[in-house]
C-alpha cells in the first residue's frame, strides 16, 4: 500500500477526489458504520465540503460508470448532466468534452 499523493501529478480534482473518497470508504467499511462523511465530488477543486451518504448509496454511484456525487447546488449547468438527485446529494455525469473521461470504470 502506498500513501503517497504526489501533487504535481493531479490531473483533475473529480479524480483526485473520488481517491479520497476510496480510501474514506475503505476506512470507514472497516470501522462497519453505515453511513459515510465523504468530500463533494463537483469541478471546484478548492471544494471539500462534507457530504454525508450511507454505504448503499455511495456504492451506487460508484457502479454508474462515468458518474459522480456533489453536494446539490454543486452541479454545473454547463458541464454536468444531472443523473438523479439522491438524499443531499446530487448525481451527475459530465457533459462529453466537458472532461477528460476517467478510464471508461
Ligand atoms: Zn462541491
Amino acid at each position: 500500500m502506498t500513501d503517497s499523493m504526489a501533487p504535481a501529478i493531479v490531473s483533475s480534482a473529480p479524480q483526485l477526489l473520488r481517491e479520497v473518497n476510496d480510501r474514506i470508504r475503505d476506512v470507514e467499511r472497516a470501522r462497519a458504520i453505515a453511513e459515510y462523511d465523504l468530500v463533494c465530488e463537483c469541478g471546484d477543486e478548492t471544494c471539500t465540503s462534507p457530504m454525508r451518504m450511507t454505504a448503499a448509496q455511495y456504492d451506487e454511484v460508484r457502479g454508474e460508470p462515468g458518474t459522480y456525487a456533489v453536494l446539490p447546488g454543486h452541479e454545473s449547468a454547463e458541464d454536468d448532466v444531472v443523473v438523479r438527485h439522491g438524499d443531499g446529494y446530487v448525481v451527475v455525469r459530465p457533459r462529453a468534452g466537458a472532461m477528460l473521461s476517467l478510464n471508461g470504470g
